[in-house]
């Protein structure tokens, strides 16, 4: 039986940088999780991210549940999903797009992201082929399964960088005890923990803590615990296929077969739904802006399996799509042969008109062109390509015969890029060739680049919107708001229910503030706000959450604590207030802080009975004198 070590946990937690949902995917999780919910709530929570209606509505319309009506609304999206699946795309996707500073040098971002949505539709397709229960938890649990290194790559970028550097070649099992070793947690565990925050069923935390920590399974023999772990080892290995390159791939196919075979799936069957997962992958990376490579049909990857390794790095020649234009058909044939013959992608067309018509198709990369032709000629096509933003990025090669050089200048007025003179070198040929491989692998760069920049900016408007709509910081004092404390205070409580466990809360009150205000002014009464939250957060403990719940009354969080601990903790914190150097601001009237503890009993059907508790208990040190702690 694995553990977790929550102590760890929660001091990562406490660092703040672990990646996490926003405000409005949190909500709709918790809206999820109650029984009966009227949709009606759920429409009105998502309605406030119009990126996530947006995606919604894409997803509901999406090939997998194609062949119905589309649907336009949020409402029908929502309905159309089911709500769990809303909840986890709101979850998985807020993720998503929460995606911080790329801090950790040795970590590949888009890749951590192209292969964790790739995870997610397989774990999903996988559950839906072997009816496992709940494929939408299964999306959720492959797409956040391995969320925990990211987590290490935002908390220790620099040590993680290391780790990662270290850990190249070596089995799963040694890298997670490097990890173990540098972070006193691993990668499987932060998991864990994490879907274990967000609230999800026990068993899918079970799973995701078992993944990649294969010597450590125990799990029965023919159980569906062991069946659904192994779904997802199957999910994983089908992403690493997904984001691999040609000869990655030929190298993971035997082990997707055989991991294929545990859950009874054949060759066939298995290669029948990759191909459906890599087709739904490539759709889902256009909606949440995920970049996703090519990935040839099973079949084919099968067949390359018997030929041997492509080259590579520096070594292996970039590979060009070519289209020849020539009305003349030995010429169209000896180009398509020369090209051809050194591995380039060539199609042919005997004008320019139909070349127009090709390139709409299937944009190539190179032109080579004839100059003479009938209908549309070389130039014209030129022209003609120039005219739009895309044509300006092909790369034209214009052949020309005896007698046309002359006329050159006017070629390159029309927008070819270079020129060859019929009958031509096959040497020359391909030296004009490589200038344009070059100049291709440049405007490549520059397109996703500028394709990274719009979506950097498009971010930015997104996480500028949430923070408007989602501030949760305090602006006076720096912690967090009267909304943020209440929302975690809801979600401890409906821990602490669900595991029975202790939680207080101490609600606190600067004594006779109004006279600060009176006697040294509003400025100065703010300071006294600034200083005081400062000394109640650094003498809280990191699991506590501290927030300002009103003018001068603040909030403390204590999930764990019966009446006694909280006791305790209150009496350090008016005790700090009391002899601090808020003296020396206030001098006239030394500020000191009332509390009032309460602590759950079991009875309280909110989280709301607890603050009101605490509030009565608080009245009682008002009235008992001030400066001292009461309990409820
Ligand atoms: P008690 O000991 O009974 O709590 O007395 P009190 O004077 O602290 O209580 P009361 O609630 O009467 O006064 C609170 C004052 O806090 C009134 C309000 O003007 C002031 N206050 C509320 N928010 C702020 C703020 O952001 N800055 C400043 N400077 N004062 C604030
Ligand atoms: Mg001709
Ligand atoms: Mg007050
Ligand atoms: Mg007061």
């Amino acid at each position: 039986m694995l553990t977790l070590p929550h102590k760890r946990f929660a001091e990562l937690k406490g660092s703040a940088k672990l990646p996490s949902p926003d405000g409005v995917a949190l909500e709709i999780a918790r809206l999820a999780l109650q029984d009966d919910v009227p949709i009606g709530r759920v429409v009105v929570v998502a309605q406030t991210d119009p990126a996530l209606t947006g995606r919604l509505i894409q997803i509901a319309n999406s090939v997998a549940l194609s062949g119905r009506r589309p649907v336009a609304s949020i409402q029908e999206a929502i309905h159309r999903l089911g709500l769990s699946s809303v909840r986890n795309v709101a979850l998985g996707l807020s993720l998503m797009s929460a995606k911080g500073d790329e801090l950790c040098a040795k970590f590949d971002y888009l890749d951590f992201w192209a292969h964790s949505l790739a995870c997610g539709i397989a774990a999903k397709s996988i559950a839906a082929n072997l009816r496992l229960a709940a494929p939408d938890e299964f999306f959720t649990l492959g797409l956040l399964s391995r969320i925990g290194c990211l987590a290490l790559a935002s908390v220790y970028p620099v040590e993680y960088a290391k780790v990662l550097g270290d850990a190249a070649g070596r089995a799963p099992q040694e890298i997670l005890a490097l990890e173990r070793e540098a972070f006193a947690i691993d990668h499987a565990q932060i998991t864990a923990a994490m879907l274990a925050d967000w609230r999800f069923p026990p068993p899918f935390v079970e799973i995701a803590m078992h993944h990649g920590n294969p010597a450590e399974v125990a799990l029965a023999e023919g159980s569906r615990a062991l069946l659904a772990s192994q779904a997802l080892g199957l999910a994983s290995n089908i992403a690493d296929l997904c984001v691999a390159d040609e000869t990655g791939r030929k190298h993971i196919l035997p082990v997707l077969f055989g991991q294929g075979a545990r859950v009874g799936l054949d060759e066939g069957a298995l290669a029948r739904l990759t191909d459906l997962i890599v087709a739904e992958w490539h759709e889902w990376g256009g909606i949440v802006n995920v970049a996703t490579s090519a990935v040839p049909a099973m079949a084919q990857i099968a067949e390359s399996r018997f030929k041997p390794d492509a080259p590579v790095g520096a070594e292996r020649e970039r590979t060009l799509k070519i289209l020849v234009v020539d009305d003349d058909r030995s010429s169209r044939m000896l180009l398509e042969a020369i090209l051809g013959a050194e591995g380039h992608r060539v199609t042919t067309a005997i004008n320019g008109q139909e070349a127009l018509t090709r390139i709409a198709q299937d944009p190539p990369q190179i032109i080579v062109t004839d100059w003479e032709m009938p209908i549309l000629d070389g130039m014209g096509l030129c022209r003609a390509l120039r005219e739009t933003p895309a044509g300006r990025l092909h790369y034209v090669i214009i052949l020309t015969g005896h007698g046309n050089e002359e006329r050159l200048a006017e070629a390159f007025a029309s927008g070819a890029d270079e020129y060859l003179t019929k009958p031509f070198k096959r040497s020359e040929l391909l030296a004009r060739l490589r200038a344009g491989g070059r100049f291709i692998a440049l405007r490549d760069t520059l397109v996703r680049e500028s394709v990274e920049l719009r979506k950097v900016a498009a971010e930015l408007a997104v996480a500028n919107r949430r923070l408007q709509a989602f501030a949760l910081t305090d602006v006076l004092t720096g912690i967090p708001n009267r909304r943020f404390v209440l929302e975690r205070l809801d979600q401890e409580f409906a821990t602490a229910v669900q595991d029975g466990s202790h939680l207080a809360v101490l609600m606190m009150d600067v004594d006779h503030f109004k006279r600060i205000n009176d006697e040294l002014g509003h400025a100065a009464g703010d300071r006294v706000l600034r200083e005081i939250a400062q000394i109640l957060r650094r003498d809280s403990r990191i699991e506590d959450t501290l927030g300002r719940f009103g003018g001068e009354e603040f909030l403390l969080v204590c999930p764990g604590l019966d009446a006694s601990d909280a006791l305790a903790i209150a009496e350090r914190l008016r005790a700090a207030v009391a002899k601090s150097a808020v003296r020396a601001i206030a001098s006239l009237a030394a500020p000191t802080i009332s509390i009032g503890v309460a602590s759950r009993t079991g009875k309280e059907a909110s989280a709301g009975d607890l603050t009101d508790r605490a509030d009565r208990a608080l009245y009682q040190a008002k009235h008992d004198g001030r400066n001292r702690t009461a309990v409820a």
